[in-house]
């Protein structure tokens, strides 16, 4: 008989929410992580008493009551509200898109007057059946918006020039016609008080958990200590890059600890200009209305992704969604083997969307 019942491959929020509901069924987990913390892309760091999101800002959102209840189960989230700004040509813009922004724009005070605006200027450089990203988006929100707020940050984000992008990369740019900069539209939204760690320190607390372990260093001997493995990182090295790699987009953070309380009196800021090589800073301290005297700053750089590179947004194009199938096919032969997370089934996922993925196959599993 093997040890355990499962050996879970990553100690993000899908490995985190699967052994903890396992457990609660009386099965026995061991989840290893290659990183030297648990907590996948959630992980925050405490630097000067502040909780840094070391993987990039993450807000959770969502319209799901029970994720909600469930998350709060472990650790208490606030009322922060996602309402960033955009930085272009020393101007600062409300996002999303909204009677704030367009104010700013144009002077505009009423709907109708920026409805007019945007609706003339569709008509004027749109087109029927837009052929790139730049001909999308113009379609979309008009000439303004499109050059002042999305052009030269896509073009930063993905290192090509709009008209070389596909149109699919948009497929909507919301209008919001209310000065409501709230950036998401969900009915729960926050930040866990404390940070992440708590949340998946909930999940896997009486859990065997190993760090600094990759499984491809010690697949068999790990393999031979539990009956199924759940495995939430990259579907293509699980198979050893047969088909070919998956292509992902990445991200440099630069972390810097200031001597100021206050460095930008909000938590998300982009910046859109192509001379600036970052798209954001993000302010730590404000995610949960931190009152220290020092802060912490990450400055986010759009990064193409290589085998080496952390791989944060999949590219879920033609070419890439053809291999994923056929990695996909080979998985669904391997009874042994469940592949969950965004790693493993090659899609961005929101926290309360790999949650709920996660809950989903344990009910699969084990209630139905
Ligand atoms: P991960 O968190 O990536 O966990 C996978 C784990 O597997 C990692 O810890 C990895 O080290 C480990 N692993 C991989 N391979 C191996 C191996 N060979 N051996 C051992 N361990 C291995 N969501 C939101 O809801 N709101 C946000 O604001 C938000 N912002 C985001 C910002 C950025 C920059 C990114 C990249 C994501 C953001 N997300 C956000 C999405 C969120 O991070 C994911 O939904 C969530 O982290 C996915 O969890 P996971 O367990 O699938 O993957």
């Amino acid at each position: 008989m093997k040890k355990y019942d499962y050996l879970i491959v990553g100690a993000g929020l899908y490995g985190s929410v699967f052994a903890h509901e396992a457990k609660k069924r009386g099965k026995t987990c061991l989840v290893i992580d290659k990183r030297e913390h648990i907590g996948g892309n959630t992980y925050c760091k405490d630097i000067g008493g502040i909780n840094v999101h070391y993987y990039g800002a993450h807000i959770f959102h969502t319209n799901d009551k029970e994720i909600w209840d469930y998350v709060n189960s472990f650790v208490e989230f606030n009322r922060f509200t996602n309402s960033p700004i955009a930085k272009y040509n020393d101007h600062l813009y409300n996002l999303p898109f909204n009677m704030n922004t367009f104010h700013k724009l144009w002077g505009v005070e009423t709907p109708e007057e920026a409805q007019n605006i945007i609706n003339e200027q569709i008509e004027k450089y749109g087109s029927k059946d837009p052929q790139n990203l730049e001909e999308q988006a113009l379609s979309l929100v008009g000439k303004d918006i499109y050059e002042t707020l999305i052009k030269e940050y896509t073009e930063k984000q993905w290192g090509k020039k709009s008209t070389e992008l596909p149109a699919f990369i948009i497929k909507r740019l919301p209008l919001r016609y209310t000065y409501n900069n709230n950036y998401f539209n969900d009915k729960y939204q926050g930040i866990p008080i404390g940070g992440y760690n708590k949340l998946t320190e909930g999940l896997l607390e009486g859990i065997d958990v190993e760090l600094n372990v990759n499984f491809f260093e010690q697949r068999e001997h790990y393999a031979a200590m539990a009956d199924k493995i759940v495995y939430t990182g990259k579907i293509d090295e699980y198979y050893d890059y047969k088909f070919g790699e998956l292509e992902y987009r990445s991200l440099r953070f630069e972390h810097e600890h200031l001597q100021q309380d206050n460095y930008q009196g909000n938590a998300v800021v982009n910046y859109i200009n192509k001379e600036i090589d970052f798209t954001r800073i993000i302010e730590h301290k404000h995610f949960e209305f931190g009152q220290q005297k020092t802060t912490v700053i990450t400055k986010e750089y759009p990064l193409s992704g290589d085998r080496n590179a952390e791989p944060y947004y999949p590219v879920n194009d033609d070419h890439n969604s053809k291999l994923y199938t056929q990695y996909k096919e080979l998985n669904e032969h391997e009874s042994e083997v469940i592949f969950g997370g965004r790693l493993a089934e090659y899609r961005y996922y929101d926290m309360h969307q790999v949650i709920g993925s996660a809950l989903h196959k344990i009910k699969t599993l084990f209630d139905s």
